[in-house]
């Protein structure tokens, strides 16, 4: 028997981030993030979530922000926007 399993990204979604200031531009309201899940899967069935990853791009100066480059007050609305989900 052949096992299909390996890791698949889930949709990407896309969330705006208010009152938060760009640190390349200094420009509020301009961010954008970028958050993908990533899953483990057997025979494409979703098992369960092994983590996300998240880009935040700014649409003034087009700077892309990886999670390591993230500021804090960007930290902060990303957080605020997950627990809203829940
Ligand atoms: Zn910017």
């Amino acid at each position: 028997m052949i096992l299909f399993f390996g890791i698949r990204p889930d949709k990407t979604h896309c969330v705006e981030l208010t009152d938060v200031i760009c640190p390349y531009c200094q420009n509020t309201d301009t961010l954008s993030a970028a958050i993908t899940s990533n899953y483990f899967h057997l025979f494409w069935i979703k098992i369960f979530k092994i983590g996300t990853y998240k880009t935040v791009i700014c649409s003034h100066c087009k700077k892309l922000y990886d999670q390591e480059d993230f500021s804090e007050s960007m930290k902060i609305a990303l957080e605020r926007l997950t627990m809203e989900k829940r």
